[in-house]
């Protein structure tokens, strides 16, 4: 391709709603347009980017003994109200009428849409196991659409469902797509680890997600310095490796005052305390019902770990009002310490045996020191309820966590038989018994593995492709325009190279080198051969990989070769 025909319109401003690298080096280098929030036009360079992307998914998926299918985006509500999320899915799903005032909407995922198809074709325990994928646009309405193509509203998944005869055979399936994953990943070079995750309230079930290593990531994950155990850090398990003793107190609690001080950096600063010494009191509505839930100042409450060591449904954060109810006081000074209006107070094991510590007094603008557990409230449970963090004991072999932000580009999910149940999609056994499929599902963000590619892999001067994903592998520059011999030669490698189906862009535009070093830079492209007089004067031209700073001089009889040889 010539860039003088190429419709990558580069910017020199960043745009100025872009607050992630990838967001902006995809605008700026002329992948992709905003038409509205979360979504995008993809340029021709982005569209060779996904299809590269989407070839090494359909690659791997084909040879795990999956099939491609394509659904329908748009889906009528009659599926998801038989599975019952046209209830309880929020605005997240689109819906709307169609001109006879039937109710549909766009597909956030696709379990009712395959299970509806496999249920009424498939009846025997001979066809399965059956794994079904396709490679589709899907919309969620989600609140805060950001990060460009991270969390998009319109975005590109491969989505996957295997069904088996039953939870054994499920997991033969899960493994298969794990190792597929794992494969698809590596193929893109990308540095990632899969992280186990949370798997909701579906009991015996597995989950993990892929996790692209970056610093900018939304996740954090932990994962051990000495075994293999990685998860996210709201599903990491944290053992108590030794009870503490019972609290000895000296001293007795007293109130103080701390105007205006809510927040545990306002008060340990007023206080002078670390926020080790303090008792953190969040109340939450569980299933509605107020309980307090604990945990030491220096650590972050896990709702996930509280919803599951109560059973709930539903863990939110109380608000303001609720607060109140439960602690005569404003947000910003509940505490354990004389709390009568929740049903009771949970803590964190770490809050165990604690003495000396600082509450809330449960009165505005005043706390509590030398606070005692034990003695001076009683805790209804304890257990893990808190977010790991580095430095915690491996929950597997006892080592030390190491904790990592991640992007989740991929998830796997043992579903068991949530929608076979609710829809019906039943086959029958050898012995005529009808049974429900167990299911599982696979998902790949695609065009955010795209983003995270970036975040992972840029610098100073624009994106760094690995190559087995970059819309180019080579770019040729003729440094000048109007010296034939620079010209000449450049087109034969350009020639040479696509006929020997080396993917390869040539700057044939009338600029000055520097405009094209950097535009070569900012586009990512792997490889760049720049052709100038004087090295064709000693019949050399210079070989420069993306991602490093070392320039080769080659001798032209030799480039065509090289090159072939470095992007295989
Ligand atoms: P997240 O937790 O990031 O919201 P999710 O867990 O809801 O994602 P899944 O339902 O597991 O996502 O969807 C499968 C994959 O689709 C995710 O692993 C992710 O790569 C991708 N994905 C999900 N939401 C978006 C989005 N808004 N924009 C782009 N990709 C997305
Ligand atoms: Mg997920």
């Amino acid at each position: 391709m010539r860039l003088s025909r190429l419709h990558a319109p580069t910017l020199k401003e960043v745009p100025k709603d872009a607050e992630v690298v990838s967001h902006q080096l995809l605008v700026r280098a002329g992948y992709i347009r905003k038409l509205a929030a979360g979504i995008y036009d993809f340029l021709p360079l982005a569209k060779r980017v996904v299809r590269k992307i989407e070839t090494i998914i359909r690659e791997e998926m084909d040879a795990a003994g999956a099939q491609e299918v394509f659904l329908p985006a748009v889906v009528p509500a009659e599926v998801w109200q038989e599975s019952g999320r046209w209830f309880q899915y929020g605005p997240e799903l689109l819906r709307f009428k169609d001109r006879k005032g039937g109710d549909f909407c766009l597909g956030p995922t696709h379990e009712e849409v395959i299970v509806d198809l496999v249920k009424r074709d498939v009846r025997s325990w001979r066809s399965l196991p059956l794994n079904l994928y396709q490679i589709q646009t899907k919309f969620r309405d989600e609140v805060r659409p950001r990060f460009g193509l991270m969390r998009g509203r319109e975005f590109v998944m491969k989505d996957a469902y295997s069904f088996d005869v039953d939870d054994a055979a499920t997991n033969r399936s899960y493994d298969a797509m794990y190792a597929a994953y794992e494969r698809i990943f590596a193929r893109c070079g990308l540095q990632f680890r899969a992280v186990e995750a949370d798997t909701g309230s579906i009991g015996g079930s597995r989950s993990h997600e892929f996790q692209v290593l970056a610093s900018s990531g939304e996740d954090a994950i932990v994962s051990c310095a000495q075994c293999s155990y990685a998860a996210n850090v709201e599903q990491a398990e944290l053992h108590l490796h030794h009870e503490p003793p019972p609290a000895v107190a000296e001293k007795a609690y007293e109130r103080v005052h701390t105007p205006n001080r809510r927040t545990i950096a306002e008060v340990t600063d007023y206080l002078r305390r670390p926020a080790r010494q303090f008792i953190k009191t969040l109340i939450v509505d569980a299933d509605d019902r107020l309980f307090a839930v604990l945990v030491r100042g220096d650590h972050e409450l896990n709702l996930i770990k509280v919803k599951k060591l109560l059973g709930a449904q539903r863990v939110d954060l109380a608000h303001e009002e609720q607060v109140r109810t439960a602690t005569g006081a404003a947000v910003g000074f509940a505490g354990p310490v004389g709390l009568r209006g929740v049903v009771g107070i949970l803590a964190d094991n770490a809050v165990r045996g604690m003495t000396h510590a600082v509450a809330g007094a449960n009165a505005d603008d005043h706390h509590f020191v030398d606070v005692t557990e034990g003695r001076d409230f009683q805790v209804t449970r304890f257990g893990d309820l808190r977010l790991a963090v580095e430095g915690d004991p491996c929950p597997r072999c006892g080592g030390e966590l190491k904790s990592f932000r991640g992007i989740e580009v991929g998830h796997v999910f043992f579903l068991g038989t949530k929608y076979s149940d609710a829809m019906k999609c039943t086959y029958l056994d050898e012995s005529g018994v009808e049974r429900p499929m167990v299911m599982g599902c696979y998902g790949i963000g695609v065009t955010r593995t795209m983003a995270a590619a970036i975040e992972q892999n840029h610098d100073a001067d624009g994106i760094v492709w690995p190559l087995a994903i970059a819309p180019y592998r080579v770019i040729v520059l003729p440094l000048q325009m109007n010296v034939p011999d620079v010209v000449q030669a450049a087109e034969k490698l350009y020639a040479d190279l696509q006929a020997a189906g080396v993917e390869v862009l040539l700057d044939d535009r009338d600029e000055r080198a520097g405009v094209k070093f950097k535009d070569a830079d900012l586009l990512g492209i792997p490889l760049r051969v720049a052709i100038g007089g004087r090295g064709l004067k000693d019949g050399v031209v210079e070989l420069k990989p993306r991602r490093s700073s070392e320039v080769q001089q080659v001798p032209l009889a030799d480039i065509a070769r090289r090159v072939a040889e470095w992007t295989e």
